[in-house]
């Protein structure tokens, strides 16, 4: 899953508003930045297997410490954990912990049989990635409703706080568009290093967010 994680991030304003949308973003996406790290350090394994799911050609087979339930719980508390140490705020280390926990649960909708429950499995996954049509109406539900909600909590303090948050929204649409009907990836090494790139999407999200004021409800 793609846009449905920073779906849930942009919902998470809503619950704990006082965390950055960038800190949210490093939340709910925590795994995939964290494997595509291992995935390079040769720590965690990914392979390009052409008609793997009708969705993705991305055979994913070893993926314990990013993307396992136990992991992503122990992660979970890690980053609650910091986040706590280092704002005081109880609400907002609960909705962080929640938040890398979302990710196990969202991409277990779309894998295959291929997310572990513990760091040697069983593993479990629903495959909505054999239809196109019904994993495209559960992100587009999931990022349309977080945006929705994002909108409702906030609202821009300048002009960059319209575009750099429109411009966002634009840009994962175009990205998860064109990862969808493009060709397979031509290497590993170009999915790596196109996946570290996600790690911009924080600062991203933290520059929306200082051009962003809570609405008070
Ligand atoms: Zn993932």
């Amino acid at each position: 899953m793609f846009l449905g994680h920073f779906g849930l991030s942009l919902a998470g304003k809503r619950l704990a508003p006082a965390v950055s949308l960038g800190t949210l973003f490093l939340a709910t996406q925590w795994a995939d930045l964290l494997f595509w790290v291992t995935a390079l350090a040769g720590i965690e394994h990914f392979r390009i297997t052409p008609g793997a799911t009708r969705v993705t050609p991305i055979d994913f087979y070893d993926y314990p410490w990013s993307h396992s339930l136990a992991g992503l719980a122990a992660w979970g508390l890690v980053i609650g954990g910091l986040y706590f140490a280092l704002r005081r705020s109880r609400a907002g280390a609960w909705v962080l912990a929640a938040g890398v926990v979302s990710h196990w649960a969202l991409d277990a909708i779309v894998h295959r049989p291929d997310m572990p429950l513990g760091i040697a499995g069983p593993y479990v996954g629903l495959s909505l990635w054999n239809s196109i049509p019904l994993t495209v109406l559960v992100e587009a539900i999931i990022f349309g409703g977080g945006v929705f909600l994002y909108l409702r909590a906030t609202s821009a303090k300048d002009r960059t706080g319209l575009w750099a948050f429109w411009g966002l929204v634009a840009f994962l649409v175009l990205v998860w568009l064109a990862s969808i009907t493009g060709p397979p990836p031509p290497s590993e090494r170009v999915v790596e290093y196109s996946g570290l790139a996600m790690w911009l999407f924080v600062p991203w999200g933290w520059w929306i967010d200082r051009h962003r004021a809570i609405v008070r409800a």
